[in-house]
């Protein structure tokens, strides 16, 4: 089978609230969608969910990029997939997200060719994951009040973003401690808020409040920082913004920086890549979380499918298709039955449509052309 035409569409995905973090609030996410047809009339979709605030890309810059990318893979023979990894990954430096897409689409249709979801083409290595919901930065009252709002709905897990005012954390994540008691696990994600002898001091602060991990507490490219943190605290370190590429991971492992690492698919390229990262931290005995930005359903199933199939996933972070108004489909997401999610069975991503109300078609990709420019 050979890749004829590609579809780039774009849309907009609204959280139900305003997702606060330490670096911005999060009002709407602006998505691009990779359609790819072969000629035996399957296509695959891939949905790239970019963020200029870690990985520098935008709506537009995806597109951009993509249809570079796309010229380059029309006529493609989709039997050779890992060549036409290859051909995504050394198509241009960077773009990690419009990448995602791109190689999220390829399984999707490589699971619709040959009729089996794509945890099954990875392989399966469990039924089901249990993810977590996380809270983004908010009042004391309201983190409580809805942190035991999730947990009676069966959520075992809690995700809060810190790295505003420490004094201020600290209290809301007590606050939120104290509302669900010993019925949740908790981690504190401070998405690069803190320098490394402030991170110290802060961690000092949350350990009284049973915290699992704490992840990215200093700027993503201070590895260093981060393995001072590491050495001078009790609390497991996650790396997240920090790597980005299985280079990345090798990188903070040697320096003894991270006690776990965060994938995402929209930072590391999709899941070809997502596979090399926990192959690496596997192998030095470093748990992965894999987690998202703010994918509707389609990039969120991907997640999924590979945290099903790779066995150094030991925790998830899949639940922004949860919290949003839309989701970029006509019919639901991959199911999330109390606190855990699974594939529905389906070929490639699952039983996904994409709604044609919430995307608009930018551009058709039909000839081989390549890069114009070095
Ligand atoms: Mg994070």
């Amino acid at each position: 089978m050979k890749i004829t035409s590609i579809d780039l569409l774009k849309g907009a995905i609204y959280p139900k609230n305003p997702f606060k973090v330490s670096f911005g609030s999060h009002l709407r996410s602006d998505e691009v969608i990779v359609k790819i047809y072969d000629d035996d009339g399957n296509f695959g979709i891939g949905e790239a969910s970019p963020t200029l605030k870690i990985v520098g890309e935008s709506q537009g810059s995806v597109l951009d990029i993509s249809s570079k990318i796309g010229s380059i893979l029309v006529g493609s023979d989709l039997d050779y997939t890992s060549h036409i990894f290859d051909q995504i990954d050394s198509s241009i430096v960077g773009n990690s997200t419009a990448k995602a897409a791109f190689d999220i689409a390829i399984y999707d249709l490589m699971g619709k060719e040959r009729k089996l979801p794509i945890s099954s083409i990875l392989g399966k290595y469990r039924e089901k994951v249990e993810s977590d919901v996380t809270i983004g930065i908010m009042n004391t009252d309201e983190a409580a009040n809805r942190s035991l709002e999730l947990v009676k709905s069966g959520i075992k897990t809690i995700k809060l973003k810190v790295g505003d005012d420490i004094e201020t954390d600290v209290e809301r994540v007590k606050a939120v401690r104290e509302s669900v008691g010993n019925k949740a696990k908790l981690f504190i994600d401070a998405n690069q808020g803190w320098s490394p002898k402030r991170a110290v001091s802060a961690i000092e602060k949350f350990s009284k409040f049973d915290i699992e991990f704490v992840e990215q507490p200093t700027p993503a490219n201070d590895i260093e920082g981060l393995a001072f943190v590491r050495k001078n605290t009790n609390i497991p370190i996650m790396a997240d913004e920090s790597i980005h590429s299985p280079s990345d991971a090798l990188r903070a492992i040697e320096l003894g920086a991270v006690d776990m690492v965060n994938i995402k698919l929209m930072k590391c390229g999709g899941i070809h890549n997502a596979l090399k990262i926990a192959t690496i931290c596997e192998t030095a005995g470093i748990p992965n979380m894999v987690g998202c930005m703010l994918e509707g359903a389609f990039g969120i199933a991907a997640g999924i499918h590979f945290s099903l199939s790779a066995k150094n996933v030991f925790i998830v972070d899949l639940d922004s298709d949860r919290d949003s108004k839309n989701t970029l489909t006509s019919n639901g997401i991959l199911p999330f039955e109390g606190c855990y999610r699974h594939d529905d069975g389906y070929p490639g991503l699952g039983n996904l449509k994409l709604n044609s109300e919430e995307v608009e078609l930018v551009k058709s990709v039909t000839v081989k052309e390549g890069l114009t420019s070095i």
